[in-house]
C-alpha cells in the first residue's frame, strides 16, 4: 500500500470537518499526483483469494428425493454420501465441510444434510432439529463475536446461508410437512424452493405445479428467498431468477455423450436429459 492510501485510512480524524461539508454539493477535483487509492480493488481482490470463500448450503428433503445427486451435480465432483435407509427413527442433521479449489480461488464448502426427514410415522418434529442445528451456528457465532479476543478472521463460520428446499415432483401441491417446515424455517435461513427429479414431470404440468406451489406459499405466508435487484450489476438477471422460482432441477453423476461432448445427464429409453448447461468461456 502506498503512502498515499496510508493517508486515505487514516480519514476518520478528519471526519468532523468532512460532516460539516456533507450538504454541500459534491465537486469533482482532478489530483495533481499518485495518491494510491486505484488499488483498493486489487487489494479486495488478493485479500479474498488468499482467505477463501466460504459457503454453506442446507438441504432439506425426503430420503432419496435427490439431494446428495444435486450437490455432486451442482459442484461436478463427488461427495462422500451414503445412502440413507428409510428408518431412521428421527430427523438428524448431518454437515460436511470439503474444501474446494478452482483456479487459484478456494472455497470451504459445507453441505448439510437432513437425514431421515420424512421417514417418520409422526412428522409432527420433523423440523426440530433443523431448526436447533441453524440456531446452534448462530449461538456459535455469537459466541465468539462476544469474545474479548475474538479471532473472526479464521472462525469456520457455519452459518447457514442458503437452505435448498427439495420438493417432490408430484404435481399435486405441497405436503403439510413442507409447508410446516418452510414456515418454522423462513425467518432463519433464504429458502430457495426446487421441484426435485423435474426429468418426471411433463412440461406443461411443471408450469401449474409451479404456480401453485408459489400461490401456496403466498397464502400460508412463507417467505421465500427473493433475489436481490437493488444492485445495478446483478438487477436484470436475478429479476429473471425470481421469475423461475421453484426452480425445477434434474440431477445427475452420469457423463452421457451428448452430440460430440460428453455431459452429465440422465438416459432414458426415449432420450437424454441434460442435468444443466454450463457455459465455457
Ligand atoms: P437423497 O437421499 O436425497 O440424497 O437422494 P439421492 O441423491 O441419493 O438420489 C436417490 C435416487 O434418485 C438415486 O437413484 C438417484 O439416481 C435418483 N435421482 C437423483 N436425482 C434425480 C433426478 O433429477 N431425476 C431422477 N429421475 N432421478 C434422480
Amino acid at each position: 500500500m502506498s503512502a498515499g492510501c496510508d493517508l486515505l485510512l487514516s480519514l476518520p480524524i478528519y471526519m468532523p470537518f468532512f460532516l460539516a461539508l456533507q450538504n454541500d454539493d459534491l465537486r469533482n477535483l482532478s489530483l495533481s499526483g499518485h495518491v494510491g487509492f486505484d488499488s483498493l480493488p486489487d487489494q479486495l481482490v488478493n485479500k479474498s483469494t488468499s482467505q477463501g470463500f466460504c459457503f454453506n448450503i442446507l438441504c432439506v428433503g425426503e430420503t432419496g428425493i435427490g439431494k446428495s445427486t444435486l450437490m455432486d451435480t451442482l459442484f461436478n465432483t463427488k461427495f462422500e454420501s451414503e445412502p440413507a435407509t428409510h428408518n431412521e427413527p428421527g430427523v438428524r442433521l448431518k454437515a460436511r465441510s470439503y474444501e474446494l479449489q478452482e483456479s487459484n480461488v478456494r472455497l470451504k464448502l459445507t453441505i448439510v444434510d437432513t437425514v431421515g426427514f420424512g421417514d417418520q410415522i409422526n412428522k409432527d418434529d420433523s423440523y426440530k432439529p433443523i431448526v436447533e442445528y441453524i440456531d446452534a451456528q448462530f449461538e456459535a457465532y455469537l459466541q465468539e463475536e462476544l469474545k474479548i479476543k475474538r479471532s473472526l478472521f479464521n472462525y469456520h463460520d457455519t452459518r447457514i446461508h442458503a437452505c435448498l428446499y427439495f420438493i417432490a415432483p408430484t404435481g399435486h401441491s405441497l405436503k403439510s410437512l413442507d409447508l410446516v417446515t418452510m414456515k418454522k424455517l423462513d425467518s432463519k435461513v433464504n429458502i430457495i424452493p426446487i421441484i426435485a427429479k423435474a426429468d418426471t414431470i411433463a412440461k406443461n404440468e411443471l408450469h401449474k405445479f409451479k404456480s401453485k406451489i408459489m400461490s401456496e406459499l403466498v397464502s400460508n405466508g412463507v417467505q421465500i428467498y427473493q433475489f436481490p435487484t437493488d444492485e445495478e450489476t446483478v438487477a436484470e438477471i436475478n429479476a429473471t431468477m425470481s421469475v423461475h422460482l421453484p426452480f425445477a432441477v434434474v440431477g445427475s453423476t452420469e457423463e452421457v455423450k451428448i452430440g460430440n461432448k460428453m455431459a452429465k445427464a440422465r438416459q432414458y429409453p426415449w432420450g437424454v436429459v441434460q442435468g444443466m448447461y454450463r457455459k465455457h468461456r
